[in-house]
């Protein structure tokens, strides 16, 4: 079962930037979790403290998508269904009954913080196939700009073993990368990659960071089917080539906690695997998780779609300046009915930009009385928050 064992803040090292940054989360929770290990009941305290770790995160503007297994676990408890390998249709029934205990909780768990939880069942198929890839995509965003609370799961009661993942660690990451997520974490009953299967070697030691995923990598997993990789190690390093390919950073932590996600906000003990960063994308990550906004730029409707199109923000564009801030601080740049639509590092002192706002980029130099930047704030100064983006 999930000990609620209260972590060591003396272990604790700060938050990486990688978590702080993170705007869009997919937390996969695995079965061990979930279920109790002896009764097959659901850890339900265990799984309270996580859905507050949720709202946490959304009260702080950031997103959250679950991946939840546990189905087949809870299922087969009701079910009565004996201990030990289940066959593929023993397998579906008792998924067919966990799931609605389930989503029952998750229901009941996200309400309780006046949250709507969303069920999603999804098949191979629907993440392989462009087209329902891109219905699948659809839902949960508009689910996540509504406010909801998506949990996903695979179909398993209609998923045959040709066609399933069988595994949520695989799921949950191209759940990631269908929704450009930031950040997907893999909670489980370890709390990383060690540098050997676990219990194959007594002097195995947890990685910190990964950078690459070398043969050396896939080797300390395990091999496929071996008696060793069983806590499914092989499927996280695979999950987490999924992830980093779609640029999403990865990290497998202890579930074994109470607060298991606040826990990495206090820098817990855990795996991280680092998605490919240019020079730019580095920066944005800085600007969005680690600056003071000393003010606000208030930009109108075509501003705000030049913006989303990747485009830089010109005083034309600009209705209305707030706030104290210098030249390179940090600001948060606004919708006209008051979204937020990211941070940036301006590239004008208040005073300054309060006078060219509106005005076209060639009348800069006149106003001011010497040629400043072309741009307000530089797209590659520049974070936007998705959610906050208006799809209309
Ligand atoms: N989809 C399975 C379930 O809900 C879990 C798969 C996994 O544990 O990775 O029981």
């Amino acid at each position: 079962m999930a000990e609620p064992t209260h972590h060591d803040a003396q272990n604790d090292t700060a938050a990486r930037s990688e978590w702080t940054a993170a705007r869009r989360v997919v937390v996969k929770l695995g079965s061990a979790l979930l279920a109790n290990r002896e009764t097959g009941a659901l850890n339900s305290d265990w799984l309270a403290s996580l859905i507050d770790d949720v709202a946490d995160l959304n009260r702080a503007g950031r997103e959250v998508v679950l991946v939840s297994s546990g189905a087949i676990a809870l299922g087969r408890q009701s079910l009565g269904l004996p201990k030990g390998p289940l066959d593929l249709e023993e397998s579906q029934a008792a998924a067919a009954v966990g799931q609605i205990s389930l989503a029952h909780a998750y229901a009941d768990l996200a309400r309780g913080h006046g949250l709507s939880a969303a069920q999603i069942l999804l098949t191979l198929g629907d993440t392989e196939q462009r087209r329902r890839y891109l219905n699948a995509r659809d839902t949960l965003l508009t689910l996540l700009r509504l406010k909801a609370l998506p949990v996903v799961n695979e179909n398993d009661t209609v998923a045959t073993t040709e066609i399933r993942y069988g595994d949520n660690d695989r799921l949950s990451a191209r759940v990631a990368s269908m929704i450009d997520a930031d950040c997907l974490v893999l909670l489980s009953d370890v709390d990383g990659l060690y540098t050997a299967p676990p219990g194959s070697a007594s002097d195995a030691k947890r990685l910190d960071v990964v950078t690459d995923i070398t043969p050396e990598i896939e080797a300390m997993a395990g091999d496929a089917g071996s008696e060793l990789s069983r806590g499914g190690m092989r499927t996280k390093v695979q999950a987490a080539k999924i992830a980093r390919a779609a640029g999403c950073d990865m990290v497998i932590a202890s579930g074994k906690r109470m607060n298991p996600l606040r826990a990495i906000g206090e820098g817990a003990a855990c795996t991280w695997f680092l998605a490919p960063t240019d020079p730019v994308t580095s920066r944005k990550r800085w600007i969005s998780g680690q600056l003071q906004p000393k003010g606000a730029i208030i930009v109108d409707k075509g501003a705000e779609k030049a913006l989303f199109a990747g485009r830089s923000l010109l005083p034309a564009g600009v209705r209305e300046v707030s706030g104290t801030f210098d030249r390179g601080e940090a600001v948060i740049i606004r919708s006209l009915d008051g979204r937020d639509l990211g941070r940036g590092i301006v590239a004008y002192a208040k005073d300054e930009a309060a006078r060219i706002i509106g005005k076209k980029t060639t009348e800069i130099a006149e106003i001011l009385g010497f040629a400043g930047r072309d741009e307000l704030i530089h797209r590659d100064d520049m974070a936007l928050n998705r959610q906050h983006r208006d799809e209309s």
